[in-house]
């Protein structure tokens, strides 16, 4: 695989404090930090989604939904890991989602395909948290805006993996519907 720096771009995905290390901590997250790092250091142009909720969101357990508080605006746990070099890259784009009704995809209720494109952006390459819930529904939602053209960067994800095949499921899911996966070392 040949990086096009004009024509391709990496999403990461939700790479949030409360993710790595805060009340939903993803198994495995922050050793990814180093990985994505080289990722971004491969590409031009970088978006980057957050989940960005107001407080007593209706996701939350205490407002009857299935996640411990998280991703509240103006907290630690919101900002994004502050180990990735995101400032390294020549153009970055990024689109806070979820702030009123839960959202999965970085594509849902923000502008981030209308971005991508005005960019000239023809094929996406995607990491970040979490492989069976955001990641799953970015990539059936870019398939639908990019086609054939979307990539799983399977050693820059994790799972929650509420049931411990999660993770394995969404990434089989995904291929079926187009997703191409790679890793690091399929790039030149
Ligand atoms: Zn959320």
């Amino acid at each position: 695989m040949k990086i096009d720096r004009e024509a391709d771009a990496l999403l990461i995905v939700d790479f949030q404090n409360d993710f790595i290390t805060g009340s939903l901590a993803v198994a495995g997250a922050e050793e990814l930090v180093p990985v994505i790092n080289q990722y971004i250091g491969m590409f031009d142009n970088v978006a980057a989604s957050r989940d960005r909720h107001k407080e007593n969101h209706p996701s939350f357990i205490d407002q009857g939904g299935p996640w411990p508080d998280h991703c509240v605006d103006g907290t630690f746990g919101m900002e994004i890991h502050t180990g990735l070099k995101l400032l390294d890259s020549a153009s970055l784009t990024i689109v806070d989602k979820g702030r009123y009704e839960e959202a999965y995809s970085a594509f849902t209720n923000t502008r981030l395909v209308y971005l991508l494109k005005a960019m000239k952006i023809k094929r996406l390459f995607i990491c970040g948290l979490a492989t069976d819930y955001c990641i799953k529904a970015t990539v059936l939602d870019a398939l639908k805006e990019f086609g054939s053209k979307v990539f799983l960067l399977t050693d820059a994800i994790a799972a929650v993996n509420i049931k411990p095949d999660d993770g394995k499921i969404a990434c089989i899911e995904m291929a079926a519907q187009g997703a191409e996966e790679l890793i690091i070392g399929d790039f030149e």
